[in-house]
């Protein structure tokens, strides 16, 4: 019996993670610092750790509702509307999941039919173009443009929608790039997404992590909280990646629709985390706020020493990750990234794993501390600086 064969078309034909490769590349360099993960660097609060032993020791141990605790639900519906001006009913729509990441899923499979096309502006997180497919939809790629910060632009939105196409998936602040867009940079998207009956996929994941002033959430806009199914979570503004903790927020029809998926396939997100997220809400926002500004400082300190190396650097305005071009040196970015892990030890992401247009750019992330992202720089600049003297004249 070939096992290959009986895997699904789809499945089979679903390409590996593009940033996998270079994980595995570190192991063979026991001194490396890694700017590859989109992880923080700290360890979730104690205080938020302590709610969930307490729990523990109560013998908190069973499933919740589907949709989650409905304390926890009452805290995300109040949180939204405290940070973001944001009006979700906690009882019908709001929805608790294993991370974003379910939450990206299932608001897929709740929307796409086979055929469907889904515009994914890039570059982008690596994981939307997969959950498309999967959801057997097809993903159709908007460029952005370092010149332009990376934001999505009216323009090039239109320039991509068809007859066929349903839905859009945005990430700001962005992973890989940093752009965030403003209130005024969303409204003539707004604009396009009502002409076209468009659904959002809005993933804020990074929201606590813009640095010049708030995140302005497109949902808050007039008249689009009907377009929009807002997914955030806790792995990156509370530390929390471990716990598999998220939301979706929708208008009540598309919020039963996914709690159907959710409650066959996940039953509820699990108990402890739920209670720890709730501690989260209710008491971590000044942890929220110092992390916040540790990765300021790193990201400023990042962006300098990359314009001090000499490689064009836009300043990212949110998330914890930079998208400095290579392109001056001759070389492209997967040879980038091999080479300065085997030579100098240091792991870096090529920018083409997240779209066609992050060509000639690596990742870096800056969630690790200022020491280790000083010595990586000191690496990277004597890497570059090599690079540069083997340049033909
Ligand atoms: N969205 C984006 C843009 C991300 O960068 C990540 C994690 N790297 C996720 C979603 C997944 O988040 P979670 O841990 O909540 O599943």
């Amino acid at each position: 019996m070939n096992l290959e064969e009986k895997i699904s078309p789809v499945v089979r034909n679903l390409a590996p993670s593009g940033i996998r490769r270079f994980f595995d590349l570190i192991h063979s360099r026991p001194d490396a610092i890694s700017l590859g993960v989109g992880e923080p660097d700290f360890t979730t609060p104690w205080h938020i750790r302590e709610a969930c032993v307490d729990a523990l020791e109560r013998g908190l141990t069973s499933y919740t509702s589907n949709q989650g605790m409905p304390e926890l639900l009452e805290a995300i519906s109040q949180y939204l509307y405290e940070r973001f001006s944001l009006s979700y009913h906690a009882g019908s729509e709001i929805l608790v999941t294993f991370g974003a990441s379910e939450a990206i899923d299932i608001a897929l499979r709740t929307l796409i039919t086979p055929g469907d096309e889904v515009l994914v502006p890039e570059p982008c997180y690596v994981s939307y173009t997969s959950c498309v497919q999967l959801a057997g939809g097809t993903p159709v790629s908007i460029p952005t443009y370092a010149q332009h910060g990376f934001k999505l632009r009216a323009e090039d939105l239109e320039k991509a929608i068809t007859p066929r196409s349903k839905v859009l998936i945005l990430c700001y602040p962005n992973n890989p790039t940093g752009a965030v867009m403003r209130k005024e940079d969303w409204e003539p998207i707004a604009e396009i997404i009502k002409k076209h009956e468009l659904l959002v996929i809005s993933d804020e994941i990074y929201a606590e992590l813009t640095y010049r002033g708030k995140h302005f959430s497109l949902a808050s806009l007039p008249e689009m909280k009907n377009h929009v199914i807002l997914i955030s979570g806790f792995s990156k503004a509370f530390a929390m990646t471990g716990w598999r903790l998220g939301y979706v927020a929708a208008p009540p029809v598309l919020l039963q629709a996914m709690l159907k998926i959710h409650q066959y396939t996940a039953l509820c997100a699990p108990i402890t985390s739920q209670i720890a997220a709730l501690e989260a809400l209710k008491n971590g926002l000044p942890e929220c706020e110092a992390m916040v500004s540790q990765y300021d400082r790193r990201r400023r300190f990042v962006v300098k020493a990359f314009q001090e190396i000499g490689l064009t650097c836009h300043e990212p305005q949110g998330a914890f990750y930079v998208f400095p071009s290579i392109q001056s040196l001759g070389i492209d970015a997967h040879t980038f990234a091999e080479q300065l892990i085997q030579e100098e030890g240091v792991a870096v992401v090529p920018g083409d794993v997240f779209g066609p247009s992050g060509v000639g750019h690596i990742r870096c992330s800056y969630a690790t501390s200022l020491d280790r992202l000083d010595e990586a720089l000191r690496r990277i600049e004597r890497f570059v600086k090599r690079k540069r003297e083997q340049l033909p004249l």
